[in-house]
């Protein structure tokens, strides 16, 4: 198997980044803006929102591998957990040139309430390693994953923080990363980590799930405002694991995708594109740069492309001060984490666009992996169609509590997400207390 087979080619830095200010560019002072934003709504104890101001542990690593030419390499890497009061960490493991320890930090604090928002029995974490994977062989990650797992063994573990995938991180990874940490402890421990393949303790559903997470949560949305999803254009912003994923679902149910982009290129079609015939020409040909049967567009504008629906799931900071004005969808649904600026969320509102937040829009992901977790310390593993009712149920339900609260506080989706994702996780600390 091919690197490239495994692992899609990581985003060119957006164009756009350079022109923002420094706290628009920077994930971490978002994230913080945002849960200022919804603690002085709430009225949360400001020493609850001091303690959720600082990551509960960072560990940053050095991961020194020996590259294929017989050279030796050495990666910085991080593991960072925001927050445990309601359950063991818990988040994915990104391998990309743009990991930063901020960005790190950003991503753990927004799994410590995107758990607290579906209410799962977890905390928040995160990692990554500054690498360029579509410049490393099978063998280098392998040996890459297999060191850096090797060093963040002394906080990682089935009762204490469990990774997951996220950008250019897949099932083979999670496999390595099972293993390494079993071979450490002497046993098999498939709890360690979610998002594993099937023949090796993961979860049926789990791969597609955070696409069809996606596509609960905006039926449901379109359900409450008396509109019909089948009727609606949609456009999707990567076809990684969640973008393809969400495109297959969305297809299957009916809907019309104009447009897709990934790292090369983007397409337009504004009859609807034919997502089968995509995604097999995007496996046989490493990409859809060259697809015959839709019109080429640019990746740079992609978010102004016209439709009723935007899914933005790539990277961070797509949509910004710079381009939120431009945005033609009536719907934007966050595939990914953090793509759209506090700044933007402003400019969208004040446009009378709906934003699902990101930390309810994806969470069909990490949900499957509490499945996933489940099924692995019962050793007892569920059907299909089990995990996705359950998924249902739990996505549906987190919609209608935010979406409820929304309407009552007059407020965005994104502020309601967070205020009854931080209100859920404030009384869990308060009731806790601080120790000693
Ligand atoms: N990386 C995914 C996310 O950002 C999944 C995390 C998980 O399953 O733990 O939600």
């Amino acid at each position: 198997m091919k690197t490239q087979e495994i692992l899609q080619t990581p985003k060119k830095e957006s164009k756009s980044d350079s022109h923002l200010g420094n706290s628009e560019s920077n994930p971490w002072q978002q994230a913080m803006a945002q849960l200022d934003r919804a603690a002085t709504k709430m009225k949360i104890d400001p020493l609850v929102v001091e303690r959720l101001r600082h990551c509960k542990r960072i560990l940053t690593v050095s991961v020194p591998i020996k590259m294929d030419d017989g050279s030796f390499k050495v990666f910085e890497g991080y593991r960072v957990q925001h927050n445990i009061d309601r359950g063991p960490a818990k988040g994915g493991i990104r391998y990309h040139p743009q990991v930063s320890l901020d960005e790190v930090k950003a991503l753990s604090f927004w799994m410590t309430m995107k758990c607290a928002v579906v209410n799962l029995p977890y905390g928040g974490a995160k990692g990554g390693i500054i690498c360029d994977p579509s410049k490393m062989s099978l063998g280098e990650l392998e040996r890459l994953t297999r060191r850096y797992t090797s060093e963040i063994s002394i906080i990682i573990g089935p009762d204490k923080d469990i990774p997951a995938p996220d950008v250019n991180t897949n099932d083979q990874v999670m496999s390595w990363i099972m293993d390494t940490y079993s071979m450490t402890i002497g046993y098999s421990c498939p709890g360690v980590v979610t998002g594993k393949p099937i023949e090796a303790g993961g979860s049926l559903g789990r791969k597609e799930a955070t696409g069809r997470g996606v596509f609960y949560v905006t039926r449901e949305l379109v359900k409450a405002q008396g509109k019909d999803l089948k009727n609606m254009t949609i456009a999707i912003q990567g076809f990684g694991n969640v973008g393809s994923n969400a495109a297959k679902i969305f297809h299957e149910n009916g809907s019309k995708i104009v447009a897709v982009s990934d790292v090369n290129g983007g397409l337009y079609d504004e009859k609807g594109l034919d997502i089968p015939d995509l995604i097999k020409y995007a496996a046989e040909h490493k990409g859809f740069a060259s697809y015959p049967k839709a019109k080429a567009i640019s990746t740079d504008t992609f978010v102004e492309v016209p439709c009723d629906i935007l899914i933005p799931a790539a990277m961070e900071n797509q949509i910004t001060s710079l381009n939120a004005a431009r945005v033609k969808a009536k719907y934007i649904v966050e595939g990914a984490n953090g793509p759209t600026s506090g700044e933007a969320d402003r400019i969208l509102h004040e446009k009378g666009v709906w934003v699902i937040p990101d930390i309810l829009a994806n969470a069909g992901g990490v949900t499957v992996s509490y499945f996933e977790w489940v099924q692995d310390i019962q050793a007892y593993f569920w059907n299909e169609d089990d995990v996705n009712h359950r998924l249902q149920d739990i996505i549906t339900k987190a919609f209608k509590e935010i979406y409820a609260m929304a309407q009552k506080e007059n407020v965005d989706l994104r502020l309601a997400a967070f205020m009854v994702g931080l209100n859920r996780l404030a009384k869990t600390v308060k009731l806790r207390g601080t120790f000693p």
